[in-house]
């Protein structure tokens, strides 16, 4: 399979779009790293893989602290690390004026500082082996702002900086960096959606749909593998047609 002999780390991998694109990776033969806050639900996300010896492991991405000791330990359990999936976000909505400072904080530490503390952690290793791809999970409100969410979508939009950025410096170590923007996704995140809510959206679609995890996990498991050599630096929004 295209994925045989990698190593991915998928943070937010147990539950949601994380879980799905664990899944596809671990279908594509890569042995997977599931990191969530939750340890329970980390290993019990990693058990349900297929093909066996993935780990699941809690580790809060807002601290470098833990995302250093964290990543060594999946290197001495599974070998360093080929394949980055900085997945984990939260939100915290609310029209700026409301927006507390703690809510503002707390969503760019995640979603952003989150991505960065990995990022910085694996890169070392994948600079060695002159191989690696790092994947960042923006959102297309990152693109396109959204009102209520300035503090989530300056996280999205920072997200997609980090990727050019990432991408322009270690190309030449070998080292690939794309972000994926995805539309509406029925996850818990967007659970709190109603039934009308749902209807308004689907008419903003083109394809008719919210979209599922298994949509964003297909455009990871491409991203990640040979099929994707030359591709870098690159927004993939999946979003049935959303933001064109
Ligand atoms: P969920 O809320 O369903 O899952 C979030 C995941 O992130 C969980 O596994 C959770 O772990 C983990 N997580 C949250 N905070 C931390 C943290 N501080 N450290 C480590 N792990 C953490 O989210 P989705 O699956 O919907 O979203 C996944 C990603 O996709 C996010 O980045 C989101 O912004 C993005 N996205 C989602 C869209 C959607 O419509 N759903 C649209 C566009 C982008 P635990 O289970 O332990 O709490």
């Amino acid at each position: 399979m295209e994925l045989d002999g990698q190593i991915a780390l998928v943070t937010g991998g147990s539950r949601g779009i994380g879980l799905a694109v664990a899944r596809a990776l671990a279908d594509g033969g890569a042995k997977v790293a599931v990191v969530g806050r939750d340890a329970e639900r980390a290993a019990a996300a990693a058990a349900s893989l297929s093909g066996g010896g993935h780990v699941g492991l809690a580790c809060n991405v807002a601290s470098p602290e833990e995302v250093n000791y964290t990543v060594s330990r999946v290197e001495e359990s599974l070998g360093g690390v080929t394949i980055l999936v900085n997945n984990a976000g939260i939100t915290r909505d609310n029209v700026l004026v409301r927006l507390k400072d703690e809510d503002w904080d707390e969503v760019i530490d995640v979603n952003l500082k989150g991505a960065f503390n990995m990022t910085r952690a694996v890169a070392r290793g994948m600079m060695k082996r002159r191989d690696g791809v790092v994947l960042n999970i923006t959102s297309v409100v990152g693109l396109s702002g959204n009102a209520g969410q300035s503090n989530y979508a300056a996280s999205k939009a920072g997200l997609i900086g980090l990727t050019k950025s990432v991408a322009s410096e270690l190309a030449s170590r070998g080292i690939r960096c794309n972000a994926i923007a995805p539309g509406y996704i029925e996850t818990d995140m967007t659970a709190a959606l109603n039934e009308a809510q749902t209807e308004l959206l689907k008419e903003r679609i083109p394809l008719g749909r919210l979209g599922s995890p298994e949509d964003i996990a297909g455009a990871v498991r491409f991203l990640a593998g040979p099929a994707a050599r030359y591709i870098t630096g690159h927004v993939l929004t999946v979003d049935g047609g959303m933001v064109m």
